[in-house]
């Protein structure tokens, strides 16, 4: 069963290693682990719903808790602490698009607001409940998970919208296919979520973004329906997808997605490589991606995350054995770990493996057997961890942008020094470390971790952590960066939208939202 109040599953969990606890101790003080209300205490604290029955609600309060908030650093301080500001007053279960139009009617009805729900895994508040004095129904779509068509013909398949990844690959896999999507949240976020919030997998560089395997749907609005039929390309004007991707649930409700989906890979492989320095990391990597190789992933951790990883990572004397051979290699403590990926027949992997590696070793890159496997074992991982700190006393969140190749390095030191300086006045330290995750010829995204020791209570949490993710928000504005390449507006990046989009920009945005949505039915208060 799914963890209510952190990430996952809740019989999996993997303990911070001690090793791991003694550099966190040392890097930002020791934790001290804070007390969790208890399941039944927040339940006590729901109030009765305001909406009349309905076949298609429950009221159920472990259900309206469930659904409440969504999987940011403040969803976690408000579901560890109990105090959750407000509930949905009802979670509806819609089977297909008929009963999905039915609740628009029911809302109507009711003087309530909807909020779409597909695996509620959004770290940016796209999900949350707002208080208010209108009745609040989160519609949640995981009944809407049935493979609807496959074509081998065609390479496409589509299935309803609130399929989660692994229902989605198990289907296609069965088939011989994948859609080849893996973002890190793949066990519980949805293909609706993934599409409306505009999200990439790892492996974004070989299969596509969600941008390039949304093919078209179905949206069910307020104002009506809008079927979006899958051409291989057409030149009628704006592409009306593009309108959907990254709507965030203000336009409509998606039910029914069509995604291209290739053979699976006769070959996969995922290889670690270290490099002597940043720059020469760097350039490596743009010259990758600029060369053309058909590679799957390519995922670079500067000095500082490669450090942070391998001593956190609780296999201290493996470590040491590591530095020791990547030393006669060149590698020193300013060694910078590459991921790469490759995917396809035995033939282009062979082919982009040679490739990749000759232009690797250019720049100093060292292949170092097996670590490539062991990312790929735990790359799904690394969000239980934050639950494992949080239980010791830590905070652990991340913030990401993209720009240009010639602007990572003034963004990169902008964003890690507001972050390292941002509790500076409140006498606490963050650990602040980054990857590229995602590259593009022409630039790339830039992930940053942070952690910082929990405040006495849930009040001193959270401010702690809007001084955090303010500092960053503002360097990424000044800086050339957006304010998401992944993760989506929600509210938490709602107040940076204008600063990217302008004024005019804005304002299509919002006209474009009353257009299918003219009663404001739909998720207010997210994106605009
Ligand atoms: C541990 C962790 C790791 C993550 N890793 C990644 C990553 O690698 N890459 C990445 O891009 N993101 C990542 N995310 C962010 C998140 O998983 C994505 O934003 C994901 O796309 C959200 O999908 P979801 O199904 O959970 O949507 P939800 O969180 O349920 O909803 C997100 C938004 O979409 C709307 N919505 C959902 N389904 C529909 C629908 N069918 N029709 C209309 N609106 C809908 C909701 O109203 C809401 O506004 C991660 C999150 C976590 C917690």
């Amino acid at each position: 069963m799914r963890r209510w109040n952190g990430w996952g599953d809740a019989a999996v969990s993997y303990p911070l290693p001690d090793s791991a606890a003694a550099v966190l101790t040392q890097r930002v003080g020791p934790g001290i682990p804070p007390r969790d209300a208890s399941l039944a205490e927040v339940l006590a604290s729901v109030p009765p719903s305001r909406l009349p029955p309905h076949p298609l609600v429950s009221t159920e309060p472990e259900v309206r808790l469930r659904h409440a908030r969504g999987q940011s650093f403040p969803d976690l301080i408000v579901m560890r602490s109990g105090r959750v500001p407000a509930f949905p007053d009802g979670v509806a279960f819609p089977r297909n698009s008929e009963e999905v139009r039915a609740l628009f009617s029911c809302a109507r009805d009711a003087g309530a607001r909807l909020i779409p729900y597909g695996g509620g895994t959004s770290v940016v508040g796209h999900v949350n409940v707002a208080p208010g004095d209108a009745p609040v129904l989160t519609v949640s779509l995981e009944h809407l998970q049935q493979l609807h068509s496959l074509s081998e013909e065609d390479r496409l398949a589509t299935f309803g919208a609130g399929v989660s990844g692994p229902q989605l690959e198990d289907a296609l896999r069965a088939r011989g296919y994948t859609l080849g999507h893996f973002p890190q949240s793949f066990e519980l976020s949805t293909l609706g979520g993934w599409i409306v919030t505009r999200s990439r997998g790892q492996q974004s560089l070989g299969y596509g973004r969600i941008e390039n395997l949304f093919t078209g749907g179905r949206l069910e609005s307020p104002a009506g329906t809008m079927v979006l039929p899958s051409f291989p390309a057409s030149a009628t004007g704006p592409d009306l997808r593009e309108l959907v991707l990254g709507s965030e649930g203000r336009m409509g409700i998606l039910t029914e997605a069509t995604v291209r989906i290739s053979p699976r890979p006769e070959r996969e492989d995922f290889h670690a490589l270290f490099f002597p320095d940043w720059e020469r990391a760097r350039t490596a990597v743009r010259e990758l991606v600029q060369s053309g190789t058909p590679l799957s992933m390519l995922r670079l951790s500067t000095a500082q995350e490669t450090a942070i990883n391998l001593a956190l990572s609780g296999h201290p004397r493996m470590v040491g054995l590591l530095s020791g051979a990547l030393s006669l290699w060149g590698v020193g403590s300013e060694g910078c770990m590459l991921v790469l990926g490759v995917s396809g027949s035995q033939r282009t992997v062979e082919s982009a493996e040679h490739t990749a590696m000759g232009i690797a070793g250019r720049h100093g890159g060292v292949r170092i057997p097996l670590l490539g496997q062991k990312w790929l074992k735990g790359r799904f991982r690394a969000p239980y961890l934050r639950n494992a700190a949080w239980e010791r006393g830590w905070g652990v969140d991340t913030v990401e942008t993209a720009t240009s190749w010639s602007n990572v390095p003034r963004l990169l030191t902008a964003v890690e020094g507001a972050l390292r300086g941002a509790l500076e006045d409140q006498g606490e330290q963050a650990l602040v470390f980054t990857h590229l995750s995602h590259v593009y010829p022409t630039g790339s995204n830039l992930y940053t971790t942070f952690i910082f020791r929990l405040g006495t209570d849930a009040g001193e949490t959270h401010a702690r952590w809007l001084a955090l993710k303010t500092a960053a928000s503002r360097a990424m504005i000044a800086n050339g960066g957006t304010i998401s390449h992944q993760h989506g507006v929600g509210t938490d990046h709602r107040p940076w939208l204008e600063a990217e989009k302008g004024a005019l920009g804005l304002s299509a945005i919002r006209q474009l939202l009353g257009t299918f949505d003219p009663e404001g039915l739909l998720n207010p208060g997210k994106l605009v």
